[in-house]
C-alpha cells in the first residue's frame, strides 16, 4: 500500500471533487497521505476539509517559504499558533518550511525567508518532530543553516530538485529525500539522483495539486501515485512492489503514519 507523504488536499482545485478524489486514492492503494500546511491560513483550512477522509489522513503544521512575507508582525504569535497544532497527535510534523529564492528575487525577502526557517527549525527540535522542508533554488544557504542548528536532522527535503552532491549532503544530516512527478520530466540529473539514493531514504509524493507526472496533463491527484512508482523502479532498475514496501516502511519510521 502506498503513503503519500506531501499533498495538498484542501486546495479550492478539489473544492468540487474532493470526496471522489479521496476515493480514488482508496482504490489505487493508498493507505494513508500527508496533507501539508501552506500558508498561515490554509493550517485550520485543511483540518476542516479532511476532517471526513476515508483513509488515514496526517497533517504538518508550518509556512511555506513563499508565503512567509504575508505573516503578521509579531513572529511570535505566529510560532504559538503553529506550536498549538503541533501538539495535536494527528500533526506529524512541521512544514512546508525552507527557502525558495526561484519565486524572491529581492534579497530582502530572502532574507526573511531565512529567518523563519531558522525558526522553524528551532519549533521542530523543540517538540521533537520531523521537518518537511521545502527548498528551491537555495541548496547552499539551506545546508548552511540546517547545519547551524545541529549535524543530525530528522526530515525530508520533499520534491527534491538539485545534484547528487547535493543530495548527498542532506543524507549525511539525516534526511530523506522526497521524490515525485518530476521523476517522470527526462531530467537526467535527476535521475541519476533517483538512481544512487539509498532506499531506506526515499519516499513518495504527488506534491497534489502540483508537479502532475509526464504525460498527464492539468491538476495533479494522489491516484497518480503508482506512475511515479513505476517510473522510479525502471529508472532504479527494480520491482514496482519493492519500491512500494519500501517507501511506505520509510513513511512510517519517519513521520509515525
Ligand atoms: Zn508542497
Amino acid at each position: 500500500m502506498y503513503i503519500d507523504t506531501h499533498t495538498h488536499l484542501h486546495h479550492r482545485r478539489f473544492d468540487k471533487d474532493r470526496k471522489q478524489v479521496l476515493e480514488q486514492m482508496e482504490a489505487v492503494g493508498i493507505q494513508a497521505f500527508l496533507e501539508v500546511a501552506m500558508d498561515l491560513e490554509s493550517n485550520a483550512v485543511m483540518r476542516e476539509k479532511l476532517r471526513e477522509a476515508p483513509i488515514q489522513v496526517r497533517f504538518t503544521a508550518g509556512v511555506h517559504p513563499g508565503a512567509v512575507e504575508k505573516l503578521p508582525e509579531k513572529p511570535d504569535e505566529v510560532l504559538q499558533q503553529i506550536a498549538a497544532y503541533l501538539k495535536d497527535e494527528n500533526t506529524v510534523a512541521v512544514g512546508e518550511v525552507g527557502l525558495d529564492y526561484c519565486r524572491a528575487d529581492q534579497t530582502e525577502i530572502q532574507a526573511l525567508q531565512r529567518v523563519w526557517f531558522h525558526r522553524f527549525i528551532e519549533l521542530a527540535k523543540t517538540e521533537k518532530l520531523p521537518l518537511v522542508l521545502h527548498i528551491r533554488d537555495a541548496h547552499e544557504d539551506a545546508l548552511q543553516i540546517l547545519r547551524e542548528h545541529g549535524s543530525e536532522h530528522r526530515g525530508v527535503v520533499h520534491c527534491f530538485q538539485g545534484s547528487w552532491a547535493e543530495a548527498e549532503q542532506y543524507l549525511k544530516l539525516g534526511l530523506y529525500i522526497g521524490l515525485g512527478g518530476l521523476i517522470t520530466r527526462e531530467d537526467k540529473e535527476l535521475e541519476a539522483v533517483a538512481r544512487k539514493l539509498p532506499p531506506e531514504r526515499i519516499l513518495l509524493e504527488t506534491d497534489s495539486p502540483y508537479v502532475t507526472p509526464k504525460p498527464k496533463k492539468g491538476r495533479n491527484t494522489p491516484a497518480n501515485i503508482p506512475e511515479i512508482a513505476e517510473r522510479l523502479a525502471d529508472i532504479r532498475k527494480t520491482s514496482v512492489e519493492e519500491i512500494i514496501m519500501v517507501t511506505a516502511e520509510n513513511a512510517k519510521r519517519l513521520f509515525g503514519m
